[in-house]
């Protein structure tokens, strides 16, 4: 029989209300024929509980630990989830993370998958079992301790189990009826997608539109695994959802799919280093052994043996890397005349695979945000995205005059 996976996250199974209705959804598809795994989160606010306890137990704690108390959210829903499907005669149970097992590296918090035998879940469909429900964001490190995949991982989850298991699709049911060409709060013209490209997702999931772990997106592409989001909250529907899948599969391409955004972004500029082989080295070496997460890096012309160099992080991460960037200076690695910070800027960005054979796309942007007069701080482009940081009190007006600009309310 065809295998089907099924991911429900926290507010779809907020509650046995809730997991009944998810319930129903899964004997739908045990109905239509498939064999199921149901990835399961846990209920929403759980895990943030959890991760609470350990923090008021243990501000230090020992990250098996941590593992161990936060993992088991997911172990009640999906004994839940089990229960709920025998009442309504459909042969289920459930299967924590170590007894698949779902094998993960020893970073714990964070660990990885490695790999998912998949005998034990074939050989109980084998003898007439047809829903396997697993407990997402969970997994075994070769030490035999529990894991965990990071905040968001059941998604994960969700897709490395399709891929394991060849299945026909992974439906993420959710509690927003798909991926939008835009944050639908920012403007009410945004457009569900029907279908996205693995790119574009992964571009606008790290982005901030926090539909799909970034992890998860990453192995659908790697594995060409075909990722629908939905929503649990309505009427079943063929046509419901959006598609995230190989770029083959879309016909009609717009040049930009969406505009994504990051609100809480800071830009960092060094005035006047040394304009040396080594310095972006010298630079951002501490920075990253500081922890900050650069994300733009410009680097200026440089004048008589001296260039700026400007790069943004995010606004919380803003101390860290004044402090990484003048340790580095006390050292004598670097030596700049001024670090000027403006923590008052924000990222917006225009993503399509469309780019690629649609010229003028940067053109259009910064012509949308002249006409607003908007003014940008620094443009940054990839093969599939121009971003621009700009003054965050223009975020909502940038983002609803680039939605405008690519008529991005219209399908292509
Ligand atoms: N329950 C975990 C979290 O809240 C994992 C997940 O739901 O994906 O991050
Ligand atoms: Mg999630």
């Amino acid at each position: 029989m065809p295998t089907l996976v099924m991911k429900f996250g926290g507010t779809s199974v907020a509650n046995l209300d809730r997991i009944a209705r998810a319930a129903k959804r899964v004997a739908l598809e045990v109905a239509n024929g498939y064999d199921v795994i149901v990835i399961v989160s846990a209920m929403s606010g759980k895990t943030n509980e959890l991760v609470g306890w350990v923090n008021d137990t243990s501000p230090l704690y020992d990250a098996r630990e941590y593992d161990a108390i936060v993992s088991s959210g997911e172990n009640v829903t999906a004994g839940l989830m089990a229960l709920r499907l025998q009442e309504m005669d459909i042969p289920a149970r459930s299967w924590q993370g170590w007894q698949v097992p779902v094998k993960t590296t020893s970073a714990h918090s964070s660990a990885r998958i490695e790999e998912i035998p998949t005998d034990n879940i074939t050989a109980k469909f084998g003898e007439g079992m047809r829903v396997a429900v697993v407990a997402g964001f969970q997994g075994i490190s070769p030490e035999g301790r529990i894991t965990t995949l990071g905040r968001g991982g059941s998604d994960t989850t969700a897709v490395a189990f399709a891929a394991a298991f060849g299945a026909e699709r992974c439906d993420i049911y959710t509690d927003v009826d798909g991926v939008y060409t835009t944050d639908p709060r920012i403007t009410s013209k945004a457009r569900k997608l029907d279908k996205i490209a693995f790119e574009e997702m992964l571009e606008l999931a790290s982005l901030g539109a926090k539909v799909l772990q970034t992890r998860s997106v990453e192995l659908a592409m790697r594995y060409k695994v075909r990722l629908r989001v939905l929503s649990s909250f309505e009427e079943p529907s063929d046509k419901a959802g959006t598609l995230v899948c190989d770029e083959e599969e879309i016909m009609e391409q717009n040049a930009v799919a969406g505009v994504a955004y990051s609100r809480d972004e800071a830009k960092m500029t060094l005035i006047s280093v040394a304009d040396r082989p080594g310095i972006a080295a010298a630079i951002f070496g501490p920075l990253a052994d500081a922890g900050v997460n650069v994300d733009m890096i410009v680097q200026n012309i440089s004048e008589e043996g001296r260039t700026d160099m400007t790069f943004s992080c995010p606004t919380d991460q803003v101390l860290r890397a004044e402090k990484a960037v003048a340790d580095a200076m006390a050292k004598g690695e670097i030596n700049y005349h001024d670090l000027v910070t403006d923590d008052g800027v924000c990222k917006v960005s225009v993503v399509g695979i469309g780019m690629r054979s649609h010229a003028g796309v940067a053109a259009k942007m910064f012509k949308a945000l002249q006409d607003e007069s908007i003014n940008i701080k620094v443009i940054t482009t990839s093969e599939i995205k121009i971003s621009v940081l700009i003054d965050r009190k223009y975020l909502e007006l940038a983002v609803q005059a680039l939605h405008d600009a690519f008529e991005l309310e219209k399908a292509a």
